[in-house]
């Protein structure tokens, strides 16, 4: 599943190809990408427009268009969005063939831009999503579903700390909820955990300033290097171009079950979490427990 470093890799691939560029065709092939909304208006309305910026807050791409207007799209389980060439499955500026063509039953949605080149949405399991919002209704979409933006000035250990304050949930789950810190999935979970050297069940409350501190560096670190990897395919994601990013190569504990802990040569454990398969070493992943109130006493 695509998460921050993912999605920004494939926003940073196609920011400066496709800003300045008109939709002059847009085909929208399963209503499910729009719903609840039917897909042919939006497509009409996206007609004629220019793209004006491509941005991204979480995991939520973010198409600009010249009304004000933005094309939200979720990549979700198994989506991709992908620049091709007209006419042809050969991607831009790559050597490979993308698979040597798209499933036509994946394609999704596909934007024709006035250069010729297709912006398309590829999606396997359907789940991939897009709204188009008007202007002015982006922040309040955004603030309704998605809390921090970890990779800027805005996430502090101390605002961690304020955020986990009271939660029993484990940190696994408490760096899942996108309603929290955004853009972290299970990849970037686990791998933030154990350079933060915090267990995944330990209580997110339990934490203390100095853990508050090392996990925003263990989430800044492993997001980093994920987009210096073009991101993780561990499963359906490519980039923009359709190539695998190679940060599964570059995972310490995510997937590595019985191997051999990179810090401590202890052996790499596999839990679930909230239904989550979740890779942590117990030899030097801390777990915290949760802080006791001080007991109240009873009256007789
Ligand atoms: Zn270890």
């Amino acid at each position: 599943m695509p998460e921050l470093p993912e999605v920004e890799t494939i926003r940073r691939q196609i920011e400066p190809e496709v800003v300045g560029r008109t939709i002059v065709g847009a085909r929208i092939l399963d209503e499910r990408w729009t719903r609840p909304l039917p897909p042919a208006p939006i497509a009409g309305r996206l007609v004629g427009r220019e793209i004006v910026a491509v941005g991204r807050r979480g995991k939520y791409l973010l198409v600009g268009l010249d009304d004000g207007s933005t094309l939200l799209m979720h990549l979700r389980m198994t989506g991709n969005l992908l620049l091709a060439e007209r006419g042809e499955a050969r991607r831009f500026g790559g050597e490979r063939l993308y698979e040597s063509s798209i499933e036509p039953k994946y394609l999704k949605a596909e934007l024709e831009l006035d250069d010729g080149r297709l912006l398309r949405f590829t999606d396997p399991r359907r789940f991939g999503h897009a709204s188009l919002l008007g202007p002015g209704e982006l922040d309040s979409y955004l603030d309704a579903r998605i809390g921090i933006e970890p990779l800027g000035d805005e996430l502090t250990p101390e605002l961690i700390g304020r955020i986990a304050e009271g939660r029993t949930a484990p940190l696994k789950s408490f760096l899942l909820d996108q309603k929290g810190i955004a853009g972290i999935g299970n990849i970037y979970a686990d791998e933030a955990l154990f350079r933060a050297e915090l267990h995944p069940l330990s209580p997110a409350g339990s934490m203390r300033p100095e853990h508050w501190e090392a996990l925003r560096e263990g989430i800044v670190e492993a997001l980093e290097e994920g987009l210096r990897n073009g991101g993780a395919s561990i499963d359906d994601y490519r980039d923009s171009r359709g190539e695998q990013g190679s940060m599964q190569d570059e995972f310490l504990v995510h997937t590595r079950a019985g191997e051999e802990c990179p810090r401590c040569g202890g052996r790499i454990n596999r839990i679930v979490v909230g239904g989550r398969s979740t890779y942590f070493c117990p030899g030097c992943q801390v777990r915290l427990r949760r802080r006791r109130r001080p007991k109240r006493r009873t009256r007789r």
